[in-house]
């Protein structure tokens, strides 16, 4: 494997620790070390690791098969249970990846409006499609392009992707009034995940106000965010899209993803008309996965999620106040469930990266962290004095 991995953002210099096991909150290398994961494979794992519940619901399904080539009961319940919960939802498919999920919510809104050219925000991340990777350096004086950030992605996509940046709702408003009527969709997290960046209100009404006016449709990303409320960041900010993109959660752990909506929309899947739009996938709707998702979901409750959203308060509120009262140079938002830590240097980020690994926490280089509902409060307590230790390190 190149660089030894097989996933990007599983390197980090000078080599990444090789993980063997998980249990709850708890991941353990193959020398033995321990680690309070902080990561959750990257968000997805909401109830940690091997959670009895989803075990049994997939060992369950072990003793009846893993896939078949006909629509499920599962599959329907799963989906029965995704239009009950997200407010967008009427219709829903599966596929194997959030990027997959992304990738049919585009084609189906070019495929309804006719058009090709879609808006991308600047900086977001919606999988690894070229379609929605694709970055484009802007020079600040002159509002041009200079480059693609990514390699390997062909100059003619450029010509269908409009980047524009998060909640600059005049920005939106210019892109829409020359090109509206080229433009099949939106797409952004209503939250930058990730990046614990929030929409605001007027961005989000801004973005329905204009697809709906031009014909365009308004595309929800909510891979990350649907962890951060039951019914998904749409069912909290009164803004509803027309398609939504799902992954990570809804599989309870296992390979994922999702897209769904109007139903006058999705009915250009509809298999029975002559000029359906074809949606294929070997493993879409995969029994593991169905059932591993319908526990995930049915553990998800309201108040759980409400649980570790407060939980990522108190572990922001505790952190902050460590890094400050020491004058240590890191800074950390917070949304949920969802932390960031960041630091102007990005060589101090990379050290309490490693120095956090010393002191026994797991989490991105990049500084992400998540709550998982293994976590209480004690478990954050103890992560509050871990950083301490790790960042403490650093000062000597
Ligand atoms: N959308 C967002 C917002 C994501 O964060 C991710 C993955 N982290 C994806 C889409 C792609 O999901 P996957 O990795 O399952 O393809």
């Amino acid at each position: 494997m190149p660089a030894g991995n097989t996933r990007a953002a599983a390197f980090f210099p000078p080599h990444p620790v090789i993980l063997a096991l998980g249990e709850g909150c708890v991941v353990e290398d193959v020398d033995g070390n321990r680690y309070l994961d902080l990561l959750s494979n990257y968000t997805s794992l909401i109830h940690g690791h091997r959670h009895p519940v989803i075990e049994e619901a997939v060992r369950l399904q072990l003793d009846r098969g893993l896939v078949f080539p006909s629509p499920t009961e599962l599959q329907g319940r799963l989906a029965q249970v995704m239009c009950g919960r997200y407010p967008s939802v009427e219709q829903v498919r599966f596929t194997n990846s959030g990027t997959e999920g992304v990738m049919m919510a585009i084609r189906a809104a070019r495929a309804f409006t006719g058009r090709d050219r879609i808006v991308t925000i600047k900086g977001g991340y919606h999988g690894s499609w070229d379609q929605v990777s694709s970055q484009q350096e802007i020079d600040e004086t002159t509002g041009r392009p200079v480059r693609w950030v990514n390699r390997g992605i062909p100059t003619a996509v450029r010509d269908l992707v409009i980047p524009v940046t998060y909640n600059d709702v005049a920005g939106l408003e210019g892109v829409f009034d020359t090109q509206g009527e080229e433009i099949a969709a939106v797409i952004m997290e209503p939250v930058i995940g990730e990046q614990t960046v929030l929409a605001t209100q007027e961005f989000l009404e801004t973005a329905r106000r204009l697809t709906t006016g031009s014909g365009a449709l308004l595309v929800f990303d909510e891979v990350v965010t649907a962890r951060l409320a039951h019914g998904g960041v749409q069912s909290l900010r009164g803004v509803t899209p027309d398609l939504t993109a799902f992954g990570k959660i809804i599989g309870g752990g296992l390979p994922v993803g999702a897209f769904g909506g109007r139903e006058d929309v999705m009915a250009v899947f509809d298999t029975r008309l002559p000029d359906a739009v074809p949606h294929h996938g070997t493993y879409n709707g995969n029994g593991l996965t169905m059932a591993a998702g319908l526990a995930s979901l049915d553990l998800l409750t309201g108040d759980e999620i409400e649980r570790i959203n407060g939980l990522g308060r108190h572990l922001a509120d505790g952190l902050r106040e460590m890094f400050e009262s020491a004058g240590y140079p890191f800074r950390v938002s917070q949304v949920g469930s969802l932390l960031l830590t960041e630091a102007e240097a990005a060589d101090d980020l990379a050290d309490l990266h490693l120095s956090a690994l010393l002191s026994g926490v797991y989490m991105a280089p990049r500084g992400l962290m998540c709550i998982s509902t293994p976590m209480d409060e004690g478990v954050v307590d103890t992560v509050i004095e871990r950083m301490a230790e790790a960042a403490g390190r650093l000062a000597v």
